[in-house]
């Protein structure tokens, strides 16, 4: 319940937003988007309330070697849209999907997945492991808007880039390559208790994964193993033989083993080394299980 509201708003432009965010300090407020987080949790003691919906943050185009997406495009578009049908974004469509509820699909935005300050979101290791961009808006001085193009943030340090900033896009660099998204849960009507993003370029491999401790900056690229690949990542060089036990012996070091109310952190670390294992296979054209 908002128990505290006293303010509602639904700013028409995004001027207009950042003039209502600039009054913030004085408040608690939060940005509403598809509110299927927001109306679920962390309201409790908001005063304001502005309602992004009627802003025009909708927008899906290629731009030069970028793929542009307004925070308010949808997880159901990510599945639908033509634009997001490369193979190089398949994790992307994988992980609009990964919560089988068709009805939070439609409601759930890019920018929320972005924002949630949450440790098991499924869309944040894709956006990582794709190399993506985030444009940041804030209000700034005599009316002006502060701009502000940032790499996907990892850890809490970067992460407080996002603190009073209106996410208005998620920017993801196009070209030739394979993407890959895996998640275990109890349902399919379950958020993930482990994931696993994998994205393979010209350039070489990057993996992305989440659910390393509770909140959104435990968000995890994985340097050692992607360093480890990429020593067979010659143009036209294929993987060795028993690439899958080198990688998982790699794994096994570089993942946390974050325990919690679901899983112990052992058995999270050994089924997300498969779903990494698992995502590689898928973006060097394997089989998934042999
Ligand atoms: C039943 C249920 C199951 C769920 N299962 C999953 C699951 O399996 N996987 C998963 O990843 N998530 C899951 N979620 C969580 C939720 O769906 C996601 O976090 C969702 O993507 C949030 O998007 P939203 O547009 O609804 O954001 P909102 O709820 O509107 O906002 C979420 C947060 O982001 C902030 N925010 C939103 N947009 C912006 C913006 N443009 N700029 C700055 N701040 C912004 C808000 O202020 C708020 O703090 C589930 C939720 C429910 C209710």
């Amino acid at each position: 319940m908002y128990l505290a509201l006293e303010r509602y708003s639904r700013p028409a432009s995004i001027e207009e937003c950042l003039a209502l965010l600039a009054e913030a300090h004085d408040e608690p407020t939060a940005l509403l988007a598809g509110g299927t987080e927001l109306n679920v949790r962390g309201h409790e003691e908001l005063v304001h309330v502005i309602d992004l919906q009627a802003l025009p943050l909708r927008d899906v185009r290629v731009e030069g070697d970028l793929l542009r997406v307004g925070a308010l495009v949808t997880l159901a578009r990510l599945r639908r849209d033509a634009a997001f049908a490369l193979p190089l974004l398949e994790g992307l469509r994988e992980a609009a999907a990964g919560f089988a509820v068709v009805a939070l699909q439609n409601r759930s935005t890019v920018g929320g997945r972005v924002c949630t300050d949450r440790g098991d979101q499924d869309l944040p290791p894709v956006l990582a492991a794709l190399g993506a961009k985030l444009r940041l808006l804030r209000p700034g001085r005599a009316g002006a808007v502060d701009e502000q193009v940032i790499d996907y943030p990892l850890g809490a340090a970067a992460r407080r880039a996002l603190r009073g900033a209106l996410v208005a896009e998620v920017l993801l660099p196009l070209g030739e390559g394979q993407g890959a998204y895996r998640r275990f849960s109890r349902t399919a009507v379950d958020a993930p208790l482990c994931n696993a993003a994998v994205v393979r370029r010209p350039s070489g491999v990057r993996i992305a994964v989440n659910l390393q401790g509770p909140r959104a900056a435990h968000l995890k690229r994985l340097g050692d193993t992607e360093s480890l690949i990429a020593s067979w990542h010659a143009p036209g060089a294929a993987f060795p033989q028993g690439w899958r036990e080198a990688v998982r012996l790699s794994l096994m070091t570089e993942l946390e083993p974050w325990g919690d109310a679901w899983v112990s952190g052992e058995y999270r670390q050994d089924v997300t080394a498969t779903l990494v294992v698992r995502a590689l296979a898928r973006v060097l054209g394997e089989e998934e299980v042999l």
